[in-house]
């Protein structure tokens, strides 16, 4: 099972422990109760949260843990076993497929919260997984994968309680949207990309 993957026994956190609190620099989101791992250290931005108990129910392999995923991106970690990605004299190995809010120049300053993988386990994510099989893809060697941001929830506080508009929301570190913003998933620009393969 992927390292990555969300398991069906892992219960999210609820909207109702997000506050507005006072923080470095003004009002910010944050928690009831926060503990310093809520925040990702890198950053000081707010982390959904997951419990962690890997193993209970049944994997959902389309969705990621907000803190295993950070913990493969920022450690630069495969994906699926945890341990250290494939790298090389061109960089670090990683899969891509288009995505809306690409760059022309694609794959080259592609934004990604897909971590690494090790050689072992890019053979087997091409050979098994599905969505590989419907998409076109490539295999990259990346030579600067760069912290850019975040992608999550974006909060309002309005009469009515918290709103939200839209789920995916990408933000680069340093965007004063942040600050008030559940982050799922830690992204990077793949820069200084060589292509090594594909398929679909
Ligand atoms: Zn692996």
């Amino acid at each position: 099972m992927p390292y990555v993957a969300l398991w069906s026994g892992e219960r999210a956190g609820l909207e109702s422990e997000l506050v507005v609190e006072v923080g470095r620099g003004g009002l910010r989101l944050g928690y009831e109760n926060e503990r310093p791992e809520d925040r990702a250290s890198s950053s000081d931005v707010l982390c959904a949260r997951v419990e962690q108990s890997p193993g209970v129910g049944r994997p959902l392999y389309d969705s990621m843990h907000p803190a295993r995923q950070y913990v493969a991106m920022y450690s630069m970690k495969c994906q699926v076993c945890g341990q250290p990605a494939s790298r090389n004299k061109d960089g670090w190995l990683f899969l891509d497929w288009r995505k809306p809010y690409d760059p022309p120049t694609w794959p080259e300053g592609a934004l990604t919260g897909m971590p690494p993988l090790c050689d072992i386990h890019a053979r087997s994510s091409i050979a098994e997984c599905p969505h590989l099989r419907h998409t076109e893809f490539v295999v990259l060697r990346v030579r600067t994968p760069r912290l850019w941001g975040f992608s999550g929830t974006p909060y309002m506080l309005t009469a009515n309680g918290w709103t939200v508009k839209e789920n995916d929301a990408l933000l680069p570190i340093g965007d004063p949207g942040l600050r008030g913003v559940v982050a799922s998933r830690l992204i990077r620009e793949l820069r200084n990309v060589s292509v090594v393969g594909g398929g679909s």
